[in-house]
């Protein structure tokens, strides 16, 4: 039942100083960081994690822009652990499109722009944050960004008060 599961605070998230604020919610939850590193990734990683999957749900085109909006500033990783962390880690995260992402949510919280208004613009979505979206996907994300010596055990307060 434990999962992990990884999240990118994006160029967007971490050029506007959110980092701390928005680990402090998934730590809010109780879910334990057990991975976490600044990292300017280039664009053979970055296309690893942005894959052809992307391209068949999106377009070609969107999934290039990830891949250059991703390798094109540091980001901040982490992996989060917790009971179903993966489904968690997305509702706090919330959905895609900021415009309908709920309050509360990270991405209704800090973001609000539509996808009419990116594509418009030819710009990506930027909401601020990327969590891996089925525990299949994250078990591939996590490895893909964080060695095994980079992802680590240890006991916490969840431990006793939490779980
Ligand atoms: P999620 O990140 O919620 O799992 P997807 O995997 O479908 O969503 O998309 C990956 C990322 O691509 C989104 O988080 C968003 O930043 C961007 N994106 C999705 N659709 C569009 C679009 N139509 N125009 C621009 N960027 C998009």
């Amino acid at each position: 039942m434990i999962e992990r599961t990884l999240v990118v605070i994006k160029p967007d998230g971490v050029e506007r100083c959110l980092s701390g604020r928005i680990l402090a919610r998934f730590e809010d939850a109780g879910l334990k960081i057990v991975g976490l590193k600044m990292v300017h990734v280039d664009k053979v990683v970055a296309m690893k994690h942005y894959t052809e999957d992307l391209a068949k749900r999106r377009g070609v085109h969107v999934r290039n822009m990830m891949v250059d909006f991703i390798s094109s500033a540091p980001v901040v990783a982490a992996v989060l652990e917790g009971v179903g962390a993966v489904e968690v880690v997305r509702k706090i995260t919330g959905d895609t499109e900021p415009r309908v992402a709920a309050p509360g949510t990270i991405r209704g919280d800090f973001s609000h722009v539509s996808y009419k208004y990116a594509d418009s613009r030819k710009a990506p979505v930027k909401n601020i944050i990327h969590a891996s979206s089925s525990v299949e996907d994250a078990k591939s994300e996590v490895a893909l960004w964080f060695g095994k010596g980079e992802v680590f055990s240890y006991r916490s307060v969840h431990d006793v008060h939490v779980l």
